[in-house]
């Protein structure tokens, strides 16, 4: 069961997600917890600080104290329990003051330092639930992620777990617990180096922590606890009537994320893939609603279209030269240059005069400079372009329906929207374009409504 930020925030919400676990019915059952709301941004900003100005440091401190102290007085019975579950906090808060000070100390904030800082919001986090969940009578143990062999590899920063490595010691360890009648809460985000260091997913990565905990214990399912009920039709921030998904495939569930879905974070399918573990996405708020059921079953749907999903987060490099289709080696010399400053490339669409690299939109400008001081032979001209926003379609059998993107098509020029790059086939079932980002809701709402259309409209056209 992983739960994050939005149902770690308040006492309320904590005593309910205590509550939701107390009650659940399966004999073992692991917790894997993020940081509290809000903790992880705070502890960057912290280091960040830190750097400036080591007279920064008090009040950070202080500050990361003051979100989870309140916490604990909540939700944890006075008594030893307590001063136990304040004592574990404090020490980790004494944990970040040294690391703050070294890194104002040498001036220097490494990736590897800042895991280390990172890491410490879900240790707290873990503490605090075990303590809340201990004064519920529920025999619950803290366990941090870097204890149990849970070994990555990868930049700092960007961690990816070594499956194979890890699956027995994690499995064994955590079985332990279980025969001592224990339930372990887990730090997410986080593992530990081949020697011993703290390492990170990536931002959002509890989700990604869960998945590999699930698969090493064989888990029947993994639940992921959100603030929503799960995937839609369409984004509820565009759409008026999106429905609710009752199943999407493995495939949908992570191409959906991927373009712009913010419920699960793309990496958490894979490490589930091998032993078709299912995910169940549930909702801390409405425990009693079903929400969506993410498996190995590819269920293909009357209108093949399952999900319309959006971006903001994108940026296209574009690479103009009269041959840049034929010059050999350019965009294998253009990737290695991006890989070595850590930027991911989204994709990539070339023609004999024009290179287009699509970034996260944070990186557009890092990878332009950085190209247009390296790269320039046989590039004439290089234009970043900020304004965009793409548009996905996701939905097993997209790969082999007739029709589907003239239908996009359509719909988008019913509202006088222009789609460039329009991309078919990247996946078996998601097909994307981008459009203006000023008209991206628009695009968004028309294509929704060409394949989930409003049941007073589907009449008057008929
Ligand atoms: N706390 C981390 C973050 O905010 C990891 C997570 O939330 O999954 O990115
Ligand atoms: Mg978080």
């Amino acid at each position: 069961m992983k739960f994050g930020g939005s149902s770690l925030k308040d006492p309320a919400t904590l005593m309910e997600i205590a509550d939701i676990i107390r009650k659940n019915s399966f004999s073992q059952r692991v917790v894997v917890l993020s940081a509290v709301q809000g903790v992880t941004n705070r502890l960057i900003e912290a280091t960040d600080r830190a750097l400036e100005n080591e007279s920064s440091i008090p009040a950070s401190v202080d500050g990361i104290r003051a979100v989870h102290e309140p916490l604990v007085r909540s939700a944890v019975p006075e008594g030893a329990l307590r001063s136990e579950t304040n004592a574990r906090i404090e020490e980790l808060v004494e944990r970040l003051k040294k690391l703050l000070k070294g890194v104002s100390y040498t001036g220097e904030a490494t990736q590897r330092t800042r895991d280390h800082i990172l890491s410490l919001g879900e240790r707290m986090s873990a503490h605090l639930m075990s303590g809340c969940l201990s004064g519920l009578g529920v025999e619950a143990k803290a366990v941090e992620s870097d204890t149990i062999g849970l070994v990555a590899h990868g930049p700092f920063g960007q961690g990816t777990v070594d499956i194979a490595r890890s699956r027995k010691p994690v499995s064994r360890a955590l079985q332990a617990l279980f025969h001592e009648g224990v339930l372990p809460c887990v730090t997410g985000f986080f593992g530990e180096t081949e020697d011993g260091q703290p390492i990170t997913f990536g931002r959002g990565g509890t989700d990604y922590s869960a998945a590999v905990i699930a698969d090493a214990l064989e888990a029947e399912r993994l639940e992921v606890w959100k603030d929503v009920d799960g995937f839609l039709t369409g984004s509820p921030e565009c759409v008026a009537n999106p429905q609710l998904l009752g199943s999407l495939s493995y495939d949908e569930a992570a191409e959906l994320s991927y373009f712009g879905a913010k419920i699960l974070h793309p990496r958490t399918v894979e490490p589930l893939l091998d032993r078709r573990i299912p995910i169940v996405i549930r909702n801390t708020f409405r425990p009693e609603a079903v929400g969506t059921w993410i498996g190995p079953e590819r269920n293909v749907r009357e209108g093949i279209v399952k999900s319309v999903t959006f971006s903001r987060n994108v940026g296209m490099l574009r690479l103009h030269g009269p041959d840049v289709g034929y010059a050999v080696g350019l965009l294998s010399r253009l990737v290695s240059e991006l890989s070595g400053l850590g930027i991911n490339i989204r994709s990539v669409m070339t023609s004999q005069t024009c290179i287009n690299i699509l970034l996260d939109r944070d990186e557009l400008q890092k990878a332009y400079r950085h190209l247009r001081a390296q790269a320039a032979e046989g590039i004439d001209a290089f234009e970043p372009v900020e304004k965009t926003g793409l548009v996905a379609i996701v939905g097993e059998g997209l790969d082999t329906a007739e029709g589907l993107v003239a239908r996009v098509i359509q719909a988008l020029s019913r509202v006088n929207v222009h789609a460039e790059m329009i991309v078919a086939g990247a996946s078996k079932v998601a097909a994307y374009f981008l459009v203006d980002e000023e008209k991206l809701k628009r695009a968004v709402v028309s294509v929704h409504e060409a394949f989930f259309p409003r049941p007073d409209e589907s009449v008057s056209e008929r």
